[in-house]
């Protein structure tokens, strides 16, 4: 099969990889129908994380099974399938409690690299939900955006504690922040401020329900979102980024007893100790357990309701991925779909 592979930061290529195959009785191997590049693709791209060579790449996906194994009992061979960037077997404790990212089996699909025509899934019937039938066409992005953008977007608004009557400040405004911002808006939240300085994400925001923009970040971005709020701060805010920056920008900008939902991938973030405990905040969040959400997503892109596939700006074929890290790190474009 043809994959995607980095060699080296800034070097992504299409090439021959084996076809994965049914290793244990609980994988199945589903045939790609799309799939897509991830912000977090970027840290390794641009040598903040390190590359072993040559690293399979990817980590959403949706497709069609091809295999299962023997004891795969709830996914068919023809289904449509959707899951998470962290395979799950959905039954232990920590994942009967909704947080299948940790499962006590948790294994990470981005070691098998999805930016490929095929992909093996472990514990299949754990991780995979399948749609009520083949998608029309034009629900594919949107479908595909579950398996991640949009379950870690939504986890980010849950943990934040979006719902009615509540201010919710997103900080970040990549494809998560624009999606927590669309999950604020399906939650109820009352008063929505998107955080963003470019316009085309402005514009993406406010057509999934921000009601405010706040161009400035930082400690005067947190300024803006006190001015905003009564000099209270807002009552939930979700932080998409994963910086030292955008997490102090989180924390400062959420007032006492509010909610910080957090989903960035930390990259070298450390929180103040006094400052945190002066803050008097929730802080919930971590690798989103976006299994939890699958049925309910698939329910709202299938009736129509939600429409995340809005964050793909671009799409390419599959052996074109290189051309695709390269919009996504000059921020050309949003959110990259590959077609294998
Ligand atoms: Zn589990």
């Amino acid at each position: 099969m043809r994959g995607v592979v980095m060699h080296s930061p800034g070097d992504v290529e299409v090439v021959d990889r084996p076809d994965p195959k049914i290793l244990t009785p609980t994988d199945a191997v589903i045939r790609l129908s799309a799939t897509c590049i991830c912000g977090s693709d970027l840290w390794p791209w641009r040598g903040t994380d390190q590359v072993t060579d040559p690293c399979p790449m990817g980590h959403e996906y949706v497709g069609v099974v091809e295999q299962t194994g023997d004891d795969v009992a709830t996914i068919k061979v023809g289904d449509f399938v959707i899951g998470s960037f962290f395979a799950s077997d959905n039954t232990c404790e920590i994942c009967q409690a909704g947080y299948q990212s940790r499962c006590v089996h948790a294994y990470l699909m981005g070691i098998e690299g999805t930016q490929a025509e095929l992909a093996r899934v472990p514990m299949a019937d754990g991780t995979l939900v399948a749609t009520p039938g083949p998608p029309d066409a034009d629900l594919l992005p949107s479908l595909l955006a579950a398996s991640d953008v949009l379950g870690t977007g939504w986890f980010a608004a849950v943990a934040a504690d979006a719902g009615p009557g509540k201010t919710v400040a997103v900080v970040g405004d990549g494809a998560v922040g624009l999606l927590g911002v669309l999950a604020a808006k399906q939650l109820g939240a009352e008063r929505i401020i998107a955080m963003s300085r470019h316009e085309d994400r402005q514009k993406l925001a406010i057509d999934f329900g921000a009601t405010d923009i706040v161009e400035e970040r930082g400690d005067t971005g947190v300024d803006r979102i006190k001015e905003l709020t009564g000099g209270l701060g807002a009552h939930s805010v979700v932080e998409a980024v994963g910086t030292q920056e955008s997490m102090m920008q989180a924390i400062r900008s959420t007032r006492p007893g509010g909610h910080v939902g957090y989903v960035g991938v930390s990259h070298g973030v450390e929180l103040p100790g006094e400052e945190l405990f002066f803050a008097e905040l929730h802080l919930h969040g971590g690798p989103a357990p976006v299994r939890r959400f699958l049925p309910q997503l698939i329910d709202l892109i299938w009736n129509r309701t939600i429409d995340p596939g809005k964050v793909f700006d671009l799409e390419l074929p599959l052996e074109h991925a290189a051309e695709g890290y390269e919009a996504m790190d000059e921020r050309r474009a949003i959110k990259v779909l590959l077609r294998p």
